[in-house]
């Protein structure tokens, strides 16, 4: 087989700092002074000492090895004195001899297991500093992640406004594109940096760890390109400052819609897709069903560990307490709480009781089977009309054409949830 061939069957880890340096000089050429940059240079460094690193883990570490054998020599020599000495010890009588035997299997476990300690002593350790420079991979996934997350692609497509909001936008759609692009490619070299480990290194514990790596960016990654559809697709479809984010209507008719920050827009046809009462205030005469309130608390535990319920959702069918229903969030979405911590949102229907924190706690105490008292408290979130009431008879299929060129939906016109 040729040696271009051959080559394409393992990760070549100088190709993997190559690309990492020319994803810093691109960053550095279209956003100079950007977070990112500083990020992708710290990744490039990364990429560096993981190399020199996983050759270090290829190499033997001979002065180990020899501390290992020669202590795992002395043991079997303890052994075998042992045994070439046996006839001195007095085996006489039964109770004796069982103690004895009881004494040479006890040994012997202990033998081995110190034998094994140290045949493994060397993998212990590369293993450990692998995991450590992994965790690294997984901070920085995640940090990439924090500075997409408030790059969204209304940002750029509101254009001609003088409000607070939009004097937020600092890019074009072209611009956030990229930006989002090199996000993305930063998380493909911290999966392949984490690969590098697998390939370099073969230990089950290790190739789990780098999964998780690569899972994590995976799905880091989608969230970016669903973004970049979405500015893709609006950017197609849409002549620049069509679509208008952060806007108060104030009235609306067949032929135009009134907003407090732009005036007066005219249209061929409006859809109203209020909640019930705003739709209610912008077309009076609008039926305003009555609604139920629901409270969500959100607590935070630095113990994710005693959380393991095996589901994702904690449904109380004996309702012995105010919650409905509660869910550790971060176990379905780890990027939703920092490593070591836990988010658990749970959620209240109806008029919540006046010590909600206290009861709720209670109650996720017997949900969960763990104490909550060292639980942090993050959030109380109440929405009194949360959701539209679908008293009986209810009609689920509500029309949504009021007028030619006038529509109204939303959850007050057919069912009051999404799912
Ligand atoms: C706490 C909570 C938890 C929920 N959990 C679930 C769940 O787990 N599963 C599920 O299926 N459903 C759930 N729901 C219900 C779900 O959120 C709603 O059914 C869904 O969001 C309704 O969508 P909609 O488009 O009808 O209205 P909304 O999502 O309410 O959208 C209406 C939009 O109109 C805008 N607006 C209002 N007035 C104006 C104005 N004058 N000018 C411009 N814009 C205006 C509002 O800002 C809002 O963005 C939950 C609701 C709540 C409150």
């Amino acid at each position: 087989m040729d040696i271009k061939a051959s080559s394409y069957r393992r990760l070549d880890s100088q190709k993997i700092i190559e690309t990492a340096e020319a994803l810093k000089l691109r960053i550095r050429e279209r956003f100079p002074e950007s977070g990112l940059g500083k990020v992708v240079e710290e990744l490039t460094q990364v990429a560096k000492e993981a190399v020199a690193r996983v050759e270090w883990m290829q190499k033997p570490l001979l002065a180990l090895r020899a501390v290992a054998a020669i202590l795992s020599v002395a043991v079997v020599a303890v052994l075998v004195g042992l045994l070439l000495n046996i006839r001195k010890f007095q085996f006489d009588d039964f109770v004796n001899s069982m103690q004895g035997l009881d004494a040479s299997i006890s040994s012997m476990v202990f033998i081995g297991a110190a034998i094994l300690f140290f045949l493994s002593w060397e993998n212990r350790i590369k293993r450990g500093r692998a995991l450590k420079a992994i965790h690294e991979l997984r901070a920085l996934a995640h940090i990439i992640d924090m500075h997409q997350l408030t790059k969204d692609p209304e940002t750029c497509f509101a254009r001609g406004s003088s409000t607070s909001f939009v004097t937020k936008r600092t890019m074009t759609p072209f611009e956030l594109t990229r930006y989002l692009d090199y996000c993305s490619d930063a998380l493909a070299v911290i999966s392949k940096i984490a690969a590098l480990y697998a390939q370099g290194f073969q230990d089950p514990v290790i190739l789990d760890s780098v999964d998780d790596v690569e899972d994590l960016a995976a799905g880091f990654s989608r969230k970016i390109w669903q973004k970049i559809n979405i500015i893709e697709t609006l950017a197609r479809a849409l002549p620049p400052g069509t679509v208008h984010t952060g806007v108060r209507v104030t009235s609306v008719s067949t032929t135009s819609v009134t907003t407090a920050e732009h005036g007066e827009l005219r249209c061929r046809a409006v859809l109203l897709a209020t909640d019930a009462r705003a739709a209610a205030e912008l077309l009076p005469g609008l039926r305003v069903p009555d609604f139920h309130e629901v409270t969500v608390v959100h607590h935070t535990t630095d113990e994710p560990s005693a959380l393991t319920t095996g589901t994702s959702l904690l449904l109380d069918a004996d309702r012995g307490g105010p919650v409905s229903h509660t869910s550790v969030v971060s176990n379905i979405d780890p990027s939703r709480a920092p490593r070591g911590r836990a988010l658990i949102s749970s959620t209240v229907l109806g008029t919540p009781p006046a010590d909600i924190d206290t009861s709720v706690r209670m109650h996720l105490a017997r949900l969960y089977g763990t104490s909550t008292r060292r639980w942090e408290t993050l959030a109380v979130h109440h929405t009194p009309e949360a959701i539209p009431a679908m008293r009986p008879p209810h009609d689920l299929r509500r029309p949504v054409r009021l007028l030619a060129g006038l529509y109204v939906c939303g959850n007050h016109r057919d069912t009051s949830t999404s799912a």
